[in-house]
């Protein structure tokens, strides 16, 4: 049989197109190929559990080999396979008419890369790299003769029987001069590594299998002990600090999600790490810029996320909108919500304990995130100066006999700096008042956001007044030092000072206080702030 014909499609020749659309993502092919032979694998497995193939599945391992003389990259799989007809088909038909939509779509857009961003072409994205690409093929179907196909990317094709003695399919890639870069095991190999690490079929790559098909987020939860999850999250990043907990998701309805996503402990701003969560679908490895999946707080977690359901193969704007993408975002945030009360109520020291390592996280989380607020809200803690924990709502009522001044307000006194503000804290203390521990980068944000959420409460840092003034409950101390000793200390520390932003106040105190505070004042000292860190 031989035989030749025309693809029906309105543009001359698709190569030069798809390879301009996919420029900075060339090496998506081997993607793409690798996992349709996966899919034909799956395909003779099912076939042969439901009954419907009775012949030796044999070993089923998916092989990628080159040759450098050659020029060509070869992709085997012992799937399915494809009679002519079926090439004529599938690949023909079917993926030239995805390529037709895709070039009508995009022919007039101009060279708007970042629009296709990982627009999987599928099977022709072969011809990204390859000047000529070809498929054997023999069907799993009793019988069936192997096939030949040859096509250079133009609209022509050739189809002929062909020699092949195994059920399966073997697509090999002329590869272009311009990409003989593909012609590197170490490359091949780096690529394999990390679109197919946990691919669900052996990928064999000289002699020696490159991923691990059951990876643990497709195993039951209840199967695992922590140190299999501590043994994946070395499997996913090596030689880093253990996490400190983990969640396990795992849903199916209305959409389908599961993974793995670890807390990492975070103990100040410089540890942050984003960019660590890792996005598959049905195993195939997608990216790690998950931006537009996951709330920008919840990249701060570790991990992997498979979900069928996220549209891959559009653009960035499109994700944003998705409902799919939007239903998954809520569903994670309140996983995490509820992991988080989980900790909390199961064992609360262990929480306290953990809450140094987690609290970075939780405070982003409530700062911008209006969900995460609603569910974490009840579970975020706050340490006085003495090291004691409370939640904001324990916080609130422990203060609130001490804490309020003559306007009902209540006051939530707060250190930046313990060891600075030292003397304000310990005169706060011998008046019975406590003082908030507030001293990370997050803090200053976190304090605004809850001074907006809850307007009954007044944050005021225990050096920016006299502490009379700071919590002003009516009644004065009587000053001990005569009107003339107060100016000669006013005047004494002011031009000493020469910053007119502090104030100088010689307030009624008890004998064993000090005589004179230096404060500034809160309206200043945060202008002050808002200039150094650049109006922000
Ligand atoms: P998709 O995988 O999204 O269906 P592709 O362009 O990657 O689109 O492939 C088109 C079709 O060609 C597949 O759906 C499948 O039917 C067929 N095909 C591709 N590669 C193989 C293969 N290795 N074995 C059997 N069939 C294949
Ligand atoms: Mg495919």
């Amino acid at each position: 049989m031989k035989e030749t014909g025309n693809i029906s499609i309105h543009t001359e020749n698709i190569f030069p197109i798809i390879k301009k659309f996919l420029y900075s993502d060339h090496e998506i092919f081997l993607r793409e190929l690798v996992s349709n032979a996966v899919d034909a694998t799956q395909k003779i497995k099912r076939l042969n559990s439901i009954g419907e193939f009775s012949g030796e599945l044999g070993e089923l391992k998916v092989k990628v080999s080159f040759d450098k003389e050659a020029k060509t990259i070869t992709i085997s799989d012992k799937g399915i396979g494809m009679t002519a007809e079926e090439i004529k088909k599938y690949i023909n038909q079917i993926a030239f008419s995805g390529a037709t939509e895709f070039v009508e779509k995009y022919k007039d857009k101009g060279d708007e890369q970042a629009i296709i961003g990982h627009f999987g072409l599928g099977f022709y994205s072969a011809f990204m790299v390859a000047k000529e690409v070809e498929i054997i093929s023999k069907s799993h179907q009793e019988g069936s003769e192997a096939a030949r196909w040859i096509c250079d990317g133009s609209t022509q094709f050739e189809i002929s029987s062909a020699e092949k003695a195994d059920r399966g399919t073997d697509i090999i890639l002329h590869i272009a001069e311009d990409s003989e870069e593909f012609l590197e095991e170490f490359r091949l190999k780096s690529i394999l590594e990390k679109y197919g690490k946990f691919l669900p079929v052996e990928i064999e790559f000289g002699d020696k299998i490159i991923n691990n098909p059951s990876p643990l987020w497709t195993r039951n939860p209840a199967d695992l002990t922590d140190e299999d999850y501590l043994k994946f999250y070395d499997e996913l990043y090596p030689f880093q600090e253990k996490p400190l907990f983990w969640i396990h998701l795992n849903v199916d309805y209305p959409f389908n999600l599961t993974g793995i996503l670890y807390f990492p402990k975070i103990k100040n701003e410089f540890q942050v790490q984003k960019e660590k969560i890792q996005l598959y679908s049905r195993q195939v490895f997608i990216t790690d810029e998950v931006k537009d999946v996951v709330p920008e707080f919840l990249m701060l977690l570790h991990g992997v996320i498979d979900s069928p359901d996220i549209p891959l193969n559009v653009s960035r704007s499109f994700l944003q909108s998705d409902s799919n993408v939007k239903k998954i975002t809520g569903h994670i945030t309140k996983k995490v919500a509820d992991k988080l009360h989980d900790l909390y109520k199961a064992d609360r020291a262990g929480y306290e304990e953990k809450f140094d390592n987690i609290g970075l996280f939780v405070k982003y989380g409530l700062i911008s995130d209006e969900k995460f607020y609603e569910r974490a809200k009840d579970i975020c803690l706050v340490q006085d100066t003495d090291g004691k924990y409370f939640t904001l709502q324990e916080y609130e009522e422990s203060i609130q006999a001490a804490q309020t001044d003559k306007d009902n307000k209540k006051i939530f006194l707060y250190a930046t700096d313990i060891q600075q503000q030292d003397a304000f804290i310990q005169s706060a203390k011998t008046k019975g008042y406590s003082i908030l521990k507030m001293d990370s980068m997050i803090d200053s944000h976190f304090i605004n956001q809850l001074e907006y959420k809850n307007q009954d409460i007044q944050w005021k840092r225990v050096d920016s007044d006299a502490l009379d003034k700071l919590i002003d409950t009516g009644n004065k101390l009587e000053i001990l030092l005569s009107k003339k000793q107060q100016e000669v200390v006013k005047s004494t520390f002011e031009s000493v000072l020469a910053d007119p932003s502090k104030v100088v106040a010689i307030e009624g105190m008890s004998a064993e206080e000090l005589p004179a505070i230096v404060t500034q004042n809160e309206f200043m000292r945060r202008m002050n702030e808002m200039q150094k860190n650049g109006g922000n």
